[in-house]
């Protein structure tokens, strides 16, 4: 009986003992697929086309690299950074090759204002840029002295056809083509998903122009409109897709008509936070059912 007794004691301190030991440490959990998630990138070169989306992150920090500035956060949890990459095409390449260096994004939107090349579009539309294409990139066919320029007559220039070919000679004729950068499949859908939730005006699919250049020519517009299908005109979607599409990151441009020229649809700079509150959906509907 006194032997029983010293065990039920003895196990009654050990265990005693046991629960003071883990009652000593506070402990948490967390599981190793919320460790280290990739973060999704939102690109706006101004800080029009930026800030409204960076004030929605929480436990921010802020990193700068030339032009850019990277608001580094979480949104509703999840990883998300705000790239403000300053305005066209060099500024935007250089950002989105800086963020992909240092963030490892698993995926990159380029959002902002942009100008109408379609008449069916208004200020407040949307473009879903299902392609983007740099539209400055041309070789002039020849004219002679006193000819004169002709913009309308220039052909278009692949700069990736090839590594070796200068732009002459007989395999310069293969880069005579335009070069279009398609949209991640996956992110195109979120977007579709959440076009019925954007009030402003309508959201289409489309193909989005960029290039160092704001053109007030409408014959100039329509040329481009035609000969390359353009929905919409800005600086720097299609520098970004580059980036992005040779890194293999998946990318989807976003832009808002903030003018267009080709219905007399006078810029409105309010747009710029309508295209970031229609993006901060997508995201919403991207994280919520991406597979990673
Ligand atoms: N400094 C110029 C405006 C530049 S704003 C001026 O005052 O006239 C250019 C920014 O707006 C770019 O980031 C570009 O992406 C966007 N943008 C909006 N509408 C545009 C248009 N019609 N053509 C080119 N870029 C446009």
């Amino acid at each position: 009986m006194k032997k029983l007794y010293t065990c039920l004691l003895l196990l009654a301190c050990s265990l005693s003992s046991f629960v003071t030991y883990g009652e000593a440490f506070r402990s948490v959990e967390i599981s190793t697929s919320q460790q280290a998630l990739p973060p999704v990138m939102i690109q706006g070169p101004m800080p029009i086309e930026a800030q409204y989306f960076a004030s929605l992150l929480n436990d921010v920090r802020t990193e700068k690299a030339g032009q850019a500035t990277f608001y580094i956060g979480t949104f509703n949890g999840y990883p998300v950074v705000v790239a403000q990459t300053g305005k066209g095409l060099e500024n935007t390449a250089a950002a989105t090759a800086v963020g992909i260096e240092r963030y490892h994004p698993r995926a990159i939107i380029n959002q902002g204002t942009s100008g109408g090349h379609d008449p069916d579009l208004q200020v407040g539309d949307i473009v879903l840029g299902k392609r983007s294409v740099n539209a400055s990139n041309f070789k002039t066919p020849f004219r002679d002295k006193g000819e004169g320029s002709a913009p309308l007559e220039w052909l278009p220039m692949d700069l990736l056809a090839s590594e070796g070919s200068a732009g002459e000679g007989d395999s310069a004729k293969d880069a005579e083509r335009i070069r279009y950068y398609v949209a991640d499949a996956e992110l195109l859908a979120a977007a579709h998903a959440v076009k019925g939730q954007y009030k402003r005006g309508k959201v289409v699919e489309g193909t989005i122009a960029s290039g160092n250049f704001w053109n007030n020519e409408l014959d100039r517009i329509a040329w481009l409109h035609t000969k390359f299908g353009t929905s919409t005109e800005e600086m720097e979607t299609a520098s970004a897709a580059q980036v992005a599409h040779s890194y293999g990151i998946p990318f989807l441009g976003i832009r808002v008509l903030s003018n267009n020229l080709t219905n007399d649809g006078h810029y409105d700079p309010s747009t710029a936070t309508d295209c970031q509150a229609f993006v901060k959906l997508v995201i919403e509907q991207y994280i919520k059912h991406s597979k990673r």
